[in-house]
């Protein structure tokens, strides 16, 4: 993509609304823009990224044998008040009237809706377990949208819904989902550490929050040290196995939110407790029979008996992550993102459009790696150097190749490494080398 042709609204001067980095850059480097409180248009550059961290959300469910689909935003009142939650969710959901005056709701999670379509579907204990999950945007009027898209009133949510037989095949798709989300946030370069959690509106008895330290993170967190140590699962995990030793391990030491803190641990653990804010990127649940009881969703067991459906539900803040991912990895200058979900893998500039040297191999270069596969932004406009690298730096692609006439007389340009900062004299024909860490 040559800068010349992009649509990247940038801006110079910090708004004043953005009260941390991730909000702040995310305005500036033109990854999003405000249409009302909590609302947002992603942008070309920010929708990549919301794109990318899709994508790995999306791999990893799948291999966990999840399978994707997609649920409408509206969904009819009435599977709400069956399931006794249209009162109990109050204002924060939006309530709408058709034309024909019936009372529907623009989705804040999806228990109801997939738990009607399970009911009407599943029939025997044949067709169990399954996992269906979906990427969909929510609607939560949150009293006080803030922090660009950490609190918003519409976001992109994973949503995973699981259905098994009985208690042991619940707890099966719950820690296939624990695991799966210890490797999806790795995979963006974060460190989420689970945390014993409040089932809130959602209800249940079993419940963990994955949380991304930050200091702007909204909640208060408390854990042992030491768990900062424990291995996630590579790719060789294999999700059909027995999962439980993995999430013991994990659950062996204590961490939560304040909502779930303990003071008598606290003081047990003296120099190894940790106090930290977090980011809650993810939360999962265990809730049994909940919604298919209250919504008569069951299955006929290998006797022939009617059997309730166990339940469980797996959320991840997918636009919530962009910011998440912004605040654990950024400087002064703006953002530093990881590869994997990167809007662009390789940024160049021509610092001199005047010149038909710089010009020609600038092109050339934006050819070559192209053709590699990697996914290029060329600025080629007319601007003084400093302004290119200061964008370049906000906008936070993980290389930059820098090309100029000084450069060029010895057949060489400057590669820079935006994360470490390092630069260096490349000449043109090893270019590709160094980008593809040959
Ligand atoms: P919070 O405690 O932050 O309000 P929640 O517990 O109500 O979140 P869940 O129902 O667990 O949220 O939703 C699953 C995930 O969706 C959360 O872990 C979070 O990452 C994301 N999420 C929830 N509310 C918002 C929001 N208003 N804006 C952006 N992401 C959100
Ligand atoms: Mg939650």
């Amino acid at each position: 993509m040559r800068l010349t042709n992009y649509f990247l609204p940038t801006l110079r001067e910090n708004p004043k609304e953005a009260q941390i980095p991730s909000h702040l850059f995310m305005l500036r480097a033109g990854l999003m823009k405000q249409s009302s409180a909590g609302i947002y248009s992603w942008l070309p550059l920010g929708l990549k990224v919301l794109k990318n961290i899709e994508e790995i959300v999306r791999l990893e469910m799948d291999r966990t044998g999840s399978q994707e689909m997609l649920m409408p935003t509206i969904q009819p009142a009435e599977i709400w008040r069956e399931s006794g939650r249209y009162e109990d969710y109050g204002k924060e959901m939006l309530r709408i009237v058709d034309r024909h005056d019936r009372d529907m709701l623009y989705g804040p999670t999806n228990e109801e809706m997939i738990t009607d379509l399970v009911r009407t579907t599943i029939r025997t204990y044949k067709d169990l377990p399954k996992n269906l999950y979906h990427q969909q945007w929510k609607f939560r009027d949150e009293v006080r949208p803030r922090f660009g898209v950490m609190r918003g009133k519409e976001f992109l949510m994973k949503d995973a819904y699981s259905f098994d037989l009985d208690r042991e095949g619940a707890i099966r798709s719950y820690n296939q989902m624990f695991i799966a989300y210890l490797r999806i946030f790795k995979q963006m370069g974060l460190k989420a550490i689970p945390m014993k959690a409040e089932t809130g509106p959602i209800g249940g008895d079993l419940s963990h929050e994955f949380l991304v330290l930050a200091d702007t993170g909204e909640s208060e967190v408390f854990y042992h040290k030491d768990i900062l140590n424990f291995n996630v699962p590579n790719d060789e995990i294999d999700y059909s196995s027995d999962l439980q030793m993995i999430v013991d391990e994990w659950t062996s030491l204590y961490a939560a939110t304040s909502e779930k803190a303990d003071q008598s641990v606290h003081s047990e653990l003296a120099e190894s407790l940790m106090t930290a804010r977090g980011i809650e990127v993810g939360h999962i649940f265990y809730f049994g029979t909940k919604y298919s009881k209250a919504m008569s969703a069951s299955v006929a067991d290998s006797n022939g008996n009617s059997r309730y459906l166990e339940m469980g539900s797996y959320g991840i803040g997918v636009s919530r992550l962009v910011g998440a991912i912004i605040e654990a990895s950024h400087d002064e200058k703006g953002i530093i993102w990881p590869e994997s979900v990167a809007p662009f893998k390789v940024g160049i500039i021509n610092l001199r459009k005047d010149d038909s040297l710089c010009v020609k191999e600038s092109d050339l270069l934006y050819s070559a790696i192209g053709d590699a596969g990697l996914s290029v932004l060329y600025d080629d406009r007319d601007e003084s150097g400093g302004a290119k690298f200061a964008n370049m730096d906000l906008i936070g692609l993980p290389w930059q190749v820098i090309i100029g006439p000084r450069g060029l007389k010895e057949g060489q340009v400057e590669v820079k490494n935006r994360a470490t900062d390092q630069k260096q004299s490349v000449p043109l024909g090893a270019v590709l080398n160094v980008l593809l860490g040959r």
